[in-house]
């Protein structure tokens, strides 16, 4: 490979090539310095140890990084691996140079409990020091990518664990960068080495796929050609092939197969103005019928990461689908570089305007994690937050707001304000009244109608996409299951104390501590939570106060039905600490009963569940529950129903319930053996009274046998 053969005497030739008046002798004295540090270090495979930091170097110098940077990128391991110091380097190289090499090397330097954990950690600081100077993170790339290229030589463990992380966290950063070059080759090194069987498949697939279409695209290029020319117009027209990664990545995002991939191959044409980019759009759209809904405009509304095109397939002279992507060369540039393309024309205050936009992303998301302590929730929100494209939308005062794709009125109220996120209770686009869950759209005006007197609901999580949206109410939910468990567990515990007849609230302060410490709790609050959540039962801490009486477990086993056990009502007690029973889905109306689950709250079941009777062995654990009033959500209900098999019958009964406003989830027909219809509904609906006047509607429709919940 082409980094085998760097040498000094390469690397500043290459340099020469694009920044003339640069200081050679800062080079030299960073190559020979790095390699006396390396001397007595080798490469995994046998090289000297000098060869790995001039490959790393070469490859800046093939992204024209400046002269402090190349340097860096010789010097970037001598910390980490010998004896020297940062201060050494700034003496001899100076401020700049030992910065980049400092913050490199803290990098690498972390050391942690899980792998998870290092991997999040080490991910937050290379943001954080990308934000200070985006050189470091350039330069941990070359690193990465040298790597990558000889992964080769490392043992199958580590090879994964590389792989892994680079395709996790390295793409998707130089994805949300822009440099486009640098996200291919991460993603089909990491692809190569994780699923060695597939990629080398698929390589075969796509080579195949060039020699039978090779030719029927030549066609195509000369027929462009020749009409461009005809017209006057500039344009470059090339081959492009789709990058292994991202066939399979659309094979699986799309569930289909390779053959039903038509833009495998496709065509770029790159032209000199916006307006003739446009111009030979037009071209291609009068020679051969577009596709509807392919045509996209990125040039009028780029992705996030800056990228610029215009993107069509047509229908070819053969029948065939072919794909064309039309920009400016500064477009093409961008797409390749990103942010790597900017640095270069710019002095070094170049990290304000142009780069702002991706500074801004990552400040941004630095920002809004900053309360996460747990390293894996962290990277979990890093890797939901890399996403490619954006809706704009306005406040009612006019300002514009950037939001991915696919954001809610709940993601824009939280981009304002936490406060206003939380309190949100409704939203209105362009005037109208929508749901929170409605899909903003380019160009919405939004107004957030709030409520002091709510709070966040978990079921906002399920339509959220903005990570600044998810963190808030994850970490809102958090606080208020605390105090509920707390809240609740005093109320179980007090239960369970009057039968011997104690009371939480003539406990002292120093008995508290006690028992909480010998459950290993810290805080007697902690053990009231965890009684609460169900992870310790109220039984077991009185059990604590009574030492006096071995034999208590045994009694506990023959206790009494729940009926006589006094009323712990949870009514009132927030939707978020419960959940609803998937068994028999209870709904408003329906007499209920509450289960304290080990470690998920209290689950709500109808009191004729069957499953009851087998949960009801352990009764201590049963609550009796009812209805929070004027409850102004619906609940998801089930229908199960049996119809002759006829044609219509489906039709009909979904007509029956969308007549009463009620919204169908889910729904599922099949045909019995004894040739009947069965067909179960997923709905959602205000409560008991509405699905049984539901049920009588349906019961009388034609065809119906029998329709149970
Ligand atoms: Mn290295």
């Amino acid at each position: 490979m082409a980094e085998e053969t760097v040498t000094i005497n390469t690397l500043i030739k290459k340099v020469q090539s694009y920044s003339r008046d640069f200081d050679v002798e800062v080079l030299k004295k960073a190559y020979f310095f790095s390699r006396e540090a390396h001397c007595s270090q080798t490469r995994i495979e046998g090289s000297p140890y000098i060869n790995h930091p001039l490959a790393v170097a070469d490859i800046l110098s093939d992204m024209k990084m400046d002269i402090s940077g190349i340097a860096a990128g010789l010097l970037h391991d001598t910390i980490e691996d010998t004896g020297t110091s940062v201060k050494d380097i700034k003496d001899i190289f100076g401020d700049e140079i030992s910065f980049l090499v400092g913050s490199l090397t803290k990098l690498s330097r972390l050391e942690f409990m899980t792998k998870e954990e290092a991997q999040a950690e080490n991910f937050r600081k290379m943001l954080l020091a990308m934000s200070e100077d985006i050189r470091v993170i350039i330069i941990k790339f070359a690193d990465r990518l040298h790597n990558m290229r000889t992964l080769q030589y490392l043992p199958d463990n580590k090879r994964q664990r590389i792989a892994t992380e680079t395709l996790e966290i390295y793409a998707p950063i130089a994805n949300r960068l822009g440099v486009g070059w640098l996200r291919i080759e991460f993603e089909d090194l990491s692809f190569k080495y994780l699923m060695p069987d597939l990629y080398d498949e698929l390589v075969k697939k796509v080579t195949k796929r060039k020699e039978e279409q090779e030719g029927y695209l030549e066609e195509i290029k000369g027929i462009i050609e020749s009409k461009l020319k005809e017209e006057g117009l500039h344009g470059k027209v090339t081959g492009r092939i789709k990058h292994n990664y991202g066939i399979y990545q659309k094979m699986q995002r799309q569930r289909i197969t390779f053959d039903e991939i038509h833009d495998v191959m496709g065509l770029r044409i790159i032209t000199d103005t916006n307006a003739n980019c446009y111009t030979i759009m037009g071209l291609i759209h009068s020679l051969w019928t577009p596709i509807p809904g392919r045509f996209k405009d990125y040039i009028a509304m780029s992705k996030s990461n800056m990228y610029q095109s215009l993107h069509t397939t047509v229908v070819g002279p053969k029948g065939e689908r072919v794909e064309f992507q039309i920009r400016t060369e500064e477009m093409h540039r961008i797409a390749e570089e990103g942010i790597a393309a900017h640095w270069r024309y710019k002095e070094k205050e170049s990290i304000e305007d142009k780069d702002s936009r991706y500074i801004a992303w990552l400040r941004d998301l630095i920002h809004s994690q900053k309360d996460l302590r747990d390293a894996r929730e962290f990277l979990e929100a890093v890797k939901g937050e890399v996403v490619p494209e954006v809706v704009y939308v306005f406040t009612p005062k006019g300002e514009i707001k950037e939001l991915p794709v696919g954001s809610t009125p709940i993601d824009f109220a939280y981009s304002i304000h936490t406060q206003i996120g939380h309190k949100c209770i409704g939203a209105k686009i362009n005037g109208r009244i929508v749901p929170l869950r409605y899909q903003l759209r380019n160009g919405d005006t939004i107004e957030i109608i709030t409520s002091s007197a709510h709070g966040p609901s978990r079921d906002w999580l399920k339509f959220v996409v903005s990570q600044r949206a998810k963190s808030r109410i994850k970490q809102w939910i958090k606080t208020e299951e605390r105090k509920q468990s707390i809240e609740l567990g005093t109320r179980l515990l007090d239960t369970e104390m009057k039968k011997h007849h104690l009371k939480v609230s003539g406990l002292k302060a120093g008995e508290m501590q006690a028992i909480a410490k010998a459950f290993s709790m810290q805080l007697w609050d902690d053990l009231l939570m965890s009684v609460g959540y169900g992870k310790i039962s109220p039984h077991q801490v009185v059990n604590r106060l009574l030492p006096e009486k071995p034999h208590e477990e045994v009694a506990h086993k023959t206790a009494k039905p729940h009926k006589e056990q006094k009323g712990i009502s949870i009514k009132g007690i927030d939707r978020i600490l419960y959940n609803t029973a998937k068994c028999c889905f209870p709904l408003p109306g329906d007499s209920l009963i509450g289960f304290v689950t080990r470690g998920k709250g209290v689950t709500i079941h109808r009191k004729d569940c069957p499953n009851l009777e087998r949960l009801a062995l352990d009764d201590a654990r049963l609550v009796d529950v009812d209805w929070a009033s004027s409850d102004e959500s619906t609940s998801t209900a089930r229908l199960i129903i049996e119809a002759v098999d006829k044609p219509g019958v489906l039709a009909n009964l979904s007509s029956a319930i969308s007549a009463m406003e009620i919204n169908i989830t889910q729904m599922e027909a099949t045909t019995t053996q004894d040739g009947k219809a069965r067909i179960v509904f997923n709905i959602d609906v205000k409560d008991r009274g509405q699905i049984a006047s539901l049920m009588q509607k349906i019961a009388q429709a034609d065809g119906v046998i029998r329709v149970r919940r």
